[in-house]
């Protein structure tokens, strides 16, 4: 008798504390590392955001795993960039027979032609953040408060990342605001900030470049007074030495585009990816 009046007493213990829990979080599933970090900000404690392609992962050519559809089957709210960049994403969605809504971040974003990348301008981030917001609270209306100052509080300091990045620009002597790239993935930022990312000629974006390649890169830097390049598929470090020996330039590291670090890099999330590119970028174009 005694002994079962504990057990009962224990349980009581045990069930209070759960009981006294708040409701669960909302299950959210972002398509990418970049958007998971901005849901993040917006639901702060009331959700639980993954991202689909793990940073360093390339959302362009994603092979999504059954493990990923069981994700969407389980949502509340998916959420993806649009543009095109998520090309895997209709079929995912489809074979996860999920119930939940597909939010488009980039809704009402001036697209730039066959570029996914709007991201990369700071005010169209903000745009995404009060997309996002929206969405949340169409998905969780009881949050409602928490997402309206969750997003507030994060769009203030979009707007002190955007006022660096300005800065940053400025201090570059416009004649060098210019840069030769293998990964197309800046042509928001440029237009956004006045800096020109140029695509080498005749190199192709998908491979290693050959020595052929790097002659004609050293070229056309020369050519056209480029102050710096960021060539991503050059990584053999004989090639880029004789780019930075024979052109001049300086060659400045990766530039992060599509996707975060991982959280112990540099780049872990949207602010510090932001942050991190335009020191790389002032340290290479600054004379
Ligand atoms: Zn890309």
């Amino acid at each position: 008798m005694l002994r079962r009046t504990l057990i009962a007493a224990c349980l009581t213990l045990i069930a209070l504390p759960a009981g006294a829990q708040e409701a669960p979080r909302l299950s959210v599933v972002a398509s990418f590392s970049i958007l998971a970090d901005l849901v993040r900000n917006v639901g702060g404690d009331r959700i639980a955001v993954t991202s689909l392609v793990a940073p360093g992962g390339d959302a362009h050519v994603y092979a999504p795993s059954p493990q990923d559809a069981r994700k969407l089957a389980d949502a509340s709210l998916i959420v993806i960039n649009g543009l095109k960049l998520e090309g895997w994403i209709d079929r995912l969605v489809k074979s996860s027979g999920t119930k939940a809504r597909i939010a488009v971040a980039t809704r009402g974003i001036t697209p730039l032609q066959s570029d996914p990348h709007a991201w990369q301008s700071v005010a169209n981030a903000k745009l995404y953040v009060a997309n996002i917001r929206d969405d949340l609270i169409a998905a969780d209306p009881s949050g409602e408060a928490a997402y309206e100052a969750q997003a507030s509080a994060y769009l203030a300091r979009l707007d002190t990342l955007e006022a660096q990045v300005r800065a940053a620009i400025a201090a570059i002597p416009p004649e060098r605001r210019k840069l030769v790239t293998t990964h197309d993935a800046f042509g928001y930022f440029g237009a956004a900030y006045g800096l020109a990312f140029i695509a080498p000629l005749g190199v192709s974006t998908d491979s290693e470049a050959s020595a052929k390649d790097v002659a004609r890169i050293i070229r056309q830097i020369k050519a056209q007074k480029i102050p710096a390049v960021f060539l991503e598929n050059v990584t053999d470090p004989r090639l880029t030495s004789q780019i930075a020996r024979e052109s001049g330039a300086k060659v400045g590291g990766a530039l992060y585009s599509d996707g975060l670090s991982p959280p112990d890099g540099p780049a872990g999330t949207y602010i510090d990816m932001v942050q991190y590119n335009i020191r790389e970028l002032q340290a290479a174009l600054s004379p």
